[in-house]
């Protein structure tokens, strides 16, 4: 042992090294190391001698708000104390059982592991007033006006005890609130501010007829919306479905959070005039905040079924009708967790619908049908109605390489009863010329009696458009859309119709805009009678934007969707009452930092997070977290650092033992043992996934021959899948299907004699080792995965827990990261392991997005120039409308202030609104220019045609100099790309510099 000793205030630092000086003999060499030691330190008389290893900050160096937020998260987290930090070895101290801000002993640890707790919604049983609330939706759904208080009220009244509750806490001296006193007082104004309003969205439904009648709708919806979700589960796996199984059994029910957000969010999505849609700069958008898997989803598909309801409600408002258009933009950063979340929006529409037909229903619902739309395009879903006749053309049945068109074959069961969709048989389409100019998805259900087959449902199928052109004709009520699409808004023309501009509506095609293929009259088409457009007013605008995973809109992409937003939001407002009205913002994320910054300058609003925190991470009232226990077992994390080891071998190693391993549970119990039976592998980069993945097929495999010489089970040649952007957008919906696939020892024997009769096997093979990279960070949702190897700390804390969040859901989770030696980064994440993993939400990174920073405008500014005046009406919609641009338009002048404005109050600077509003007429009078210029007849439209006279406004990004009007076609594609040469020596070979010697700090009290 050796040692050293340094005296500081008023407490010593002590650093201990184990150092081994036996010479290593010529044969048996490893009879001289030593294996796994372990250092234990304590007090003789096992006092609590371990103080704090570090302080807070000093509050003068940062800037307040930043201060504050880690005061609070100081507070928050106050009793998960460091006592020690380990020197190529992990540490774990033991506390005073009496004050967990004191440790008895620390002691280093090879293979450090640590429990991040589960956090779950309280029940009764935690909070014996939740008691009395009414959870159950179809309970709710039945609920007459005047009995809403009387089920729901406890809710409020239980969440007011518990803050009064905590505020008498603040100056307990049990409480360790000792200096957070101003933080305390902060948090807990937050949470009687969402009080209040709970309250307020209470009294709406007690005492507005409209409102109730929205409230039972979305209540009906949600609880149909569940039921079918499970039974379509059930049916998929194979199961025999008993309707009545899951209507009485499940009885779906909120959480109390749930039901909270729901509920304090109605007012602004019921009063068009609610300060939250008229104020400019102090409107609410409210970020939902909790774990991943914990139900986010639900509540705001419940505040979608009441958006679309309201809306029909309401009628016509303004010369407006709420029967059609959009009602909800839900958006997402990328295509795959929008393809998944489409596929369960698509769940509540369905039940929207069922709702809609019941009959005598559509006096209340209007006729048009509640329809969802699939707004992605580019290569996942068709452009245009023709483009989808031909995938369905090439497909021949076989629908996972649309030829670079996009598929209209999004669903591969049915939603609503899980039966096949067999996209050869399923899936018609009707041209413009031949009919409507649909394509119809539906069900398969060989029994005929699902809702949406074509006996049900002959002319309409699934309630669905997958094809953009579609859904500029239709306007769903609902639109889930990547937030990479809207850079679309001023190449196309008919994007307006998003927004409500149209302009006209042709019985059989579908509402008009200029940019729209279509004829003012029809004749006679078989089955279609003659028609003529009728003129129609613009429609009522989206009421309601929901923007997922909201910490993914950061970097370079967020601050482009920040740019843009300035358009979404402006193209989205309308006046009512003399008032200019905005959509309501809503938001959700499981991971965030500095969120009122990230708000601000995306959106132009004030945040309120919700739930609030309360006074320590344990309780915020309506999410606990648990305890690890049998009962609540939490996420397992286990860190392995093979130190002088490459990371490639105990790669190898960790897989092959996990594998092994696992399978004997499999042999011993069975299914039971299935979550743990999938093995996901989770890495950085794609080269890193691809090395492992050669490993697997060949060292891993070879191992697992003879892992029974060692005490585990032999295992077969891993089935091997990945989770990648290497896989073709059209694979995906089939992809996200396969790690469901059970391992279950019935099925599979079911499977061999299916094989030996030479039968198609009735159950799908199950997936040994998935890999995958930050795709499976965003949302993928697969329960019954348990088991993850971490290769490599990812960069960022974010993404390490929403990608590690990911298993466990559904069985205690199981996470092994195994940490890289050579890189310092890893081996500190090693060293400090388990205080890291008591405290990593305090550690995920601020984002930061600046939407008008000088080379955002670069970028957009004219993008957002042309669709704010392109889009805003009829006046110069159509491509040609580019020659006719006036200066003193109204579209023009309220572009160039809307932009000015919002530079100028994001930025807080006058100045910035100014220049801005310089830099647009200067644009404008290029603009004005080349409109003017009408050289051998040509004129300028916004985009070139290929008529030799109409020249581009818009040019195409390239990589030489960028134009005035040079505009992006989407918001990934920032920069041009360069192509390297990446060698991945880092991850294969021995790092060229040894592992530095320890300098001070150390193993430390
Ligand atoms: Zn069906
Ligand atoms: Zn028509």
């Amino acid at each position: 042992m050796q040692g050293k000793v340094r005296k500081s205030d008023n407490h010593w630092v002590v650093t201990l090294f184990l150092v081994n000086n036996q010479k290593e003999p010529e044969q048996n060499r490893d009879a001289a190391w030593v294996f796994q030691p372990e250092l234990v330190v304590e007090s003789p008389d096992s006092k609590p001698i371990f103080l704090r290893r570090s302080k807070l900050r000093n509050p003068g160096k940062i800037d307040p708000f930043a201060y504050m937020e880690e005061l609070s998260m100081a507070m928050l987290y106050r009793r998960h104390v460091e006592f020690a930090v380990g020197h190529g070895v992990a540490v774990n101290a033991e506390t005073d059982p009496a004050d967990v801000t004191q440790a008895v002993r620390v002691r280093t640890r090879v293979i450090p592991v640590y429990d991040v707790p589960k956090t779950t919604p309280p029940d009764a049983k935690d909070i014996p007033a939740l008691g009395s609330v009414v959870l159950g939706m179809k309970d709710l759904a039945e609920t007459p006006d005047a009995e809403f208080s009387q089920k729901l009220g406890a809710l409020a009244d239980a969440y007011e005890e518990w803050i009064k509750r905590q505020q008498a806490k603040v100056t307990d001296p049990a409480e360790g609130l000792m200096g957070f006193e101003e933080a305390a007082k902060e948090s807990l104004s937050r949470c009687s501010a969402a009080l209040k309003r709970i309250r307020e969205g209470l009294e709406l439904i007690r005492t507005d007829p409209t409102a109730a009648e929205a409230f039972r709708f979305a209540n009906m919806a949600m609880h149909l919306q569940r039921t079918h979700t499970l039974a379509a589960e059930a049916k998929r796996r194979g199961e025999t479905v008993d309707w009545n199984k899951f209507e009485t059994t499940e009885k779906p029910s909120w959480y109390p959070f749930q039901l909270a957000f729901v509920l304090l969010n109605l007012p602004s999505l019921t009063d068009l005039n609610h300060p939250d849609r008229t104020e400019i700069r102090n409107a609410t958008a409210d970020l939902l905040w909790f774990p991943t898997g914990g139900g986010k989803t639900e509540a705001y598909l419940g505040l979608t079924a009441y958006t679309i309801a309201i809306r029909r409600l309401q009628g016509v408002v303004e010369g407006r009708s709420g029967e059609d258009g959009i009602a909800v933009l839900m958006r997402y950063t990328l295509r795959l967790l929008t393809i998944q979340q489409f596929q369960r929006a698509t769940v509540l529409i369905c039940a929207c619908e069922h709702i809609r037909r019941q009959p005598g229903n559509e006096r209340k619902w209007g006729k048009t049908p509640f329809r969802v739309g699939l707004w992605v395009g580019y290569r996942t879903t068709p452009n245009t109605t023709d483009q989808s006749a031909e995938s369905v053309k090439q497909a021949h049945g076989h629908f996972w390489h649309g030829g670079g068109l996009g598929s209209p074959a999004q669903l591969r069961t049915c939603p609503w009863c899980g039966s096949e969709i067999n996209p050869g048989r399923d899936v018609k389409v009707e041209i413009y010329g031949q009919g409507r100019g649909r394509t119809l998805i539906y069900c398969g259900d060989p029994l005929g009696q699902c809702l949406f087959t074509p006996k049900n449902s002959p002319k309409e199928g699934l309630p669905v458009l997958v094809v953009d052109e579609e859904i500029y004709r239709l306007v769903p009520s609902l639109i889930i859309a990547t937030v990479d699409k809207f850079a679309q808004m001023p190449w196309k023309g008919e994007t307006q119709m998003l927004f409500g501009q149209v302009n006209g509506l042709c019985p059989r095609h579908g509402f008009r805009s200029p940019e729209i293929e279509d004829t003012d009259s029809h004749v006679r088409r078989g089955d279609f009678p003659a028609t003529k457009t009728i003129e129609h007013a613009p429609l009522r605008p989206p009421d309601l934007i929901i923007q997922d995973e909201l910490h993914l809109i950061s970097g370079p992409l967020g601050t482009l969707v920040g740019l843009y937003e300035t358009a979404v939001d402006e193209l989205c407002s309308w006046t009512v009452k003399g008032k200019r009205v905005r959509p309501k913002v809503i938001a959700s994320t499981a991971t965030i930092r500095r969120a009122q910054d990230q708000v601000s300058s995306l959106f132009l609003r004030n945040v309120a997070v919700f739930p609030p925190s309360g006074i320590t991470i344990e309780d915020n009232f309506f999410s606990l977290q648990r305890e690890p226990s049998e009962e609540n077992p939490g996420r397992r994390y286990m860190g392995i650092c093979g130190s002088g080891r490459r990371l490639k071998a105990a790669l190898i190693r960790v897989y092959v033992t996990f594998l092994a391993a696992s399978q004997q549970l499999y042999e011993k119990y069975g299914t039971q043992a299935d979550p743990w039976m999938t093995l996901v592998g989770y890495f950085n980069a794609m080269q890193e996934l691809g090395g492992m993945r050669r490993l697997v097929d060949d060292d891993v495999r070879t191992r697992l021959q003879e892992t029974d010489r060692r005490g585990l089970a032999k295992r077969r040649t891993p089935k091997l899948e990945e989770l990648t952007s290497r896989r073709a957008s059209t694979d995906i919906p089939q992809v996200l299907e396969l790690p469901e696939a059970v391992f279950d020892p019935a099925l599979e024997a079911k499977r061999q004699a299916e094989r030996k009769a030479g039968q198609k096997t009735t159950s799908p093979y199950p997936i040994d080792v998935l890999l995958a990279t930050n795709m499976l960070s965003v949302g993928v949702d697969v329960k019954r995965l348990g088991l993850m190897v971490v290769g490599g700390q990812p960069k960022a804390t974010a993404e390490y827990i929403q990608a590690t969040s990911r298993v466990g859901r559904s069985r205690p989770g199981l996470v092994c990261t195994v940490l890289n030696w050579a890189r310092p980064r890893d081996l500190s994440h090693y060293e400090r392991f388990e205080h890291y993993h008591a405290t990593f939400y305090q550690h995920v990174e601020a984002l930061s997005v600046t939407p008008f920073a000088p080379r955002a405008i670069d970028r957009g500014l004219s993008a957002l120039l042309v669709s704010l005046i392109r889009l805003a009406g009829i006046d110069f919609n159509p491509n040609d409308g580019a020659t006719v641009v006036k200066w003193d338009h109204e579209f023009v002048k309220r572009a160039i202030e809307t932009i000015a404005s919002r530079a100028e109050l994001v930025l807080g600077s006058k100045q910035a609104g100014d220049d801005i509003r310089n830099e647009l007429k200067h644009r404008l009078d290029y603009w004005l220019a080349q409109a003017a210029m009408k050289t051998g007849g040509s004129r300028l439209g916004y985009q070139e045609r290929k008529d030799g006279l109409t020249r581009g406004l818009l040019q195409q990004p390239t990589l030489g100099r960028w134009e005035q009007f040079s505009c992006l076609n989407s918001l990934r594609e920032v920069e041009p790309t360069v192509n390297l040469v990446v060698d991945d020596g880092n991850f294969d070979d021995e790092p060229a510099v040894a592992q530095p010697a320890p300098t001070s700090g150390g193993l430390s009290s």
